[in-house]
């Protein structure tokens, strides 16, 4: 390769949601885009699959296609406080598997010119006032611009000094394991519900996701209180009846907190790498693709200016204030939470409001 083949406008860091949102904008600008992803694609990724925002934002995004990757629609949510049913409603949840839904977004940039090199990861990030070296184990690649959409333990963020190292309070482990089970058992042993228990001296929650020919079943607390959460994970699901082998589990965190900056001179982050998740629940696909899609927006502003300065890169702030505004709320909610569990004043009224959040 020469050199003006390893140039690129924009390097997007991680084919995630995030990443794979950002790429498919900027190939739509018409900007030459590299994705570099770790994994081999399709990967998976440890997640619940639920989609906290609404399904017909994404279908105005992609098209009505993404209809065929919903593997299941829940109609009804049930929410149980210490073994108890708080709330059983009619709201309609629709769950993905990620190994699809990721591929299908990444299918999307590739169809608008971007670039993918998987099995590739990332080493390290130079950026200086004319360019950003990007050193990967298949050799250095050079952009305009990176966006960092590496998932939580960003590699890019670290490296370009954004983020010194998430506090044990600033990020929540959450596990996950997909049980086959036939449609029919589905409906027998959980309806068409998504389930969700709280307990009053447990800061987190625990879910049953049913979907198509099987069921997710998960949990995740703050780092800091989860000392004990894969012995939580089994004796849920034996209180489930669902056998499974503890190899099984896949666990990964979550941010609970957005970081202070999330740009710099060249230089963007997106999804997990930047916090962009919802704090009380912990859902982090929707803030992924929003915060993908403004970075794009930020980087053709900037190349079609020729303006790569820190005020240029600020703009991402309020390129993303429509959709901070509802995880700074989801924040706050998280700690009068905590608060109130802090001083035993957890009830169902509590819990009930606060999950009417989660459902919108
Ligand atoms: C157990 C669990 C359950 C969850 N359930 C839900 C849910 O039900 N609903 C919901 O909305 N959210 C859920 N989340 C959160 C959600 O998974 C994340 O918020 C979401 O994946 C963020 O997307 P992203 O694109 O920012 O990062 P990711 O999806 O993490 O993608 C980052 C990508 O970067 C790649 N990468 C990392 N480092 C490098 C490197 N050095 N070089 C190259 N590539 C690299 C990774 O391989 C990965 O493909 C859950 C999370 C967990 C852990």
């Amino acid at each position: 390769m020469n050199s003006q083949e390893n140039f690129y406008d924009v390097i997007v860091v991680g084919a995630g949601p995030g990443g794979s949102a950002a790429a498919e904008k900027c190939g739509e600008y018409g900007l030459k885009t590299l994705i570099i992803e770790k994994e081999k694609l399709p990967r998976d990724k440890p997640c619940g699959g639920m989609y906290s925002g609404y399904i017909k934002e994404l279908i105005e995004l992609y098209g009505s296609e993404i209809n065929d990757l919903v593997e299941r629609r829940t109609d009804r949510v049930k929410i149980y406080l210490d073994q108890k049913i708080i709330f059983s409603e009619n709201y309609s949840i629709d769950s993905f598997l990620r190994k699809k839904l990721d591929y299908f977004i990444t299918k999307g940039a590739i169809r608008a010119g971007a670039k993918v090199m998987d099995n590739c990861r990332v080493i390290d990030i130079i950026i200086n006032s004319k360019e950003v070296r990007v050193f990967t184990e298949k050799g250095i690649f050079v952009s305009k611009i990176i966006i960092g959409a590496d998932g939580v333990n960003s590699i890019v963020a670290k490296k370009i000094g954004l983020n010194k190292g998430w506090g044990r309070n600033d990020v929540s482990l959450a596990m996950e394991s997909e049980i086959k089970m036939s449609n029919k058992e589905i409906e027998k042993r959980f309806g068409n519900c998504t389930i969700i228990y709280t307990y009053s001296n447990f800061l987190g929650y625990e879910w049953v996701i049913p979907k198509n020919g099987c069921v997710n079943i998960g949990l995740g607390t703050s780092v800091s209180k989860s000392s004990d959460l894969k012995e939580q994970f089994v004796a849920l699901a034996k209180r489930l009846n669902i056998e499974m082998k503890t190899k099984d589990i896949k666990a990964h965190m979550i941010p609970l907190r957005m970081l202070k900056k999330t740009y710099k001179e060249r230089a963007l982050l997106c999804g997990d790498a930047g916090g962009f998740t919802y704090p009380l629940t912990g859902g982090g696909i929707e803030t992924a693709i929003k915060s993908g899609r403004a970075a794009a927006d930020i980087c053709n502003e900037a190349v079609e200016n020729n303006d790569f300065s820190l005020k240029m890169f600020k703009k991402y702030e309020s390129y993303c204030s429509y959709f901070v505004k509802e995880i700074k709320k989801s924040r706050l909610q998280l700690s009068i939470l905590e608060f109130c569990m802090k001083y035993k004043l957890i009830n169902r009224y509590l819990v009930d409001k606060f999950f009417r959040f989660m459902v919108k």
